[in-house]
């Protein structure tokens, strides 16, 4: 069974008189345990479609079912609930409250969860050390590397056991080498079983991937398998 099943998919932006289809007709499956990277040229949809599957934005048409959840129907609470749930987000600036450790960033999505003050510490110590930070817990990010504040970002994104990791460009900001160990992380958590999109506009990058779709004026141009992937590390 899919994680994900967006079918016909669109986003329209009024811009005044004219209407900017940045979705124009969208449809793909993800299953469990997929690594997938979104590609395209600047203005494509990349970025919108990454709302509608991270469940910041609904469409203006089609259906997206993530989990059982319809959420191509939902109002603004929900989508807040289940993006919550369902999934881990990491963004090439990191987006980490600076003033706090990073065990206090980590355990963020287990306070909108719910969960209880040591349970919370506890689970979010476990997937720092997972990360490879289980000596900076106390750290705040402005104390560390740009590598180390990603993976500190990829402990919160990961906190909840979401259904979909998903990230924006997650090494724009990194150097070449910082960059490389990051996407040795995410296989590590790809080979763990989790189920990866990551959008960039970097062959490299996307080359980590298993499969790669590609957006061209809101409207999938390829949607192929990677015949060899680059194996980090
Ligand atoms: P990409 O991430 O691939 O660069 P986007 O998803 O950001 O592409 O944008 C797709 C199209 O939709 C572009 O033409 C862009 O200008 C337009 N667009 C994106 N967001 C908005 C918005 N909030 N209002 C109006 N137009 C938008
Ligand atoms: P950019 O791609 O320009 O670097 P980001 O990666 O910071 O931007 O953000 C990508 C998208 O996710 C944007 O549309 C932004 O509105 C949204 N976003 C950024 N930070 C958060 C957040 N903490 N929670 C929810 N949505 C966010």
């Amino acid at each position: 069974k899919p994680v994900i099943q967006i079918t016909d998919l669109t986003k329209v932006y009024q811009m005044g008189h004219t209407e900017v289809h940045a979705l124009a007709g969208v449809s793909f499956d993800v299953k469990e345990n997929e690594y997938i990277a979104i590609m395209g040229p600047s203005g494509s949809g990349k970025s919108t479609l990454m709302n509608m599957i991270g469940c910041l934005d609904t469409p203006t048409s089609g259906e997206y079912i993530l989990n059982n959840n319809r959420v191509s129907e939902m109002d603004d609470a929900e989508l807040a609930e289940v993006r919550n749930r369902e999934i881990g987000f990491v963004f090439q600036t990191f987006n980490l409250l600076p003033r706090t450790s990073c065990l206090a960033n980590a355990e963020l999505p287990l306070i909108y969860a719910g969960m209880k003050s040591a349970e919370r510490k506890e689970r979010a110590k476990e997937v720092l050390t997972k990360v490879g930070l289980g000596d900076r817990v106390d750290h705040k990010p402005n104390e560390l590397s740009g590598g180390q504040r990603q993976r500190v970002a990829i402990a919160r994104a990961l906190v909840n056991n979401p259904s979909i990791l998903l990230a924006d460009e997650p090494t724009g900001n990194l150097d070449t080498k910082t960059g490389e160990e990051i996407m040795l992380l995410f296989e590590e958590l790809y080979r763990q079983g989790n189920t990866i999109i990551v959008v960039t506009h970097e062959q490299e990058i996307a080359d980590h991937a298993r499969r790669i779709v590609r957006l061209r004026d809101g409207l999938i141009e390829t949607d192929q398998v990677v015949e060899n992937p680059i194996l980090a590390g």
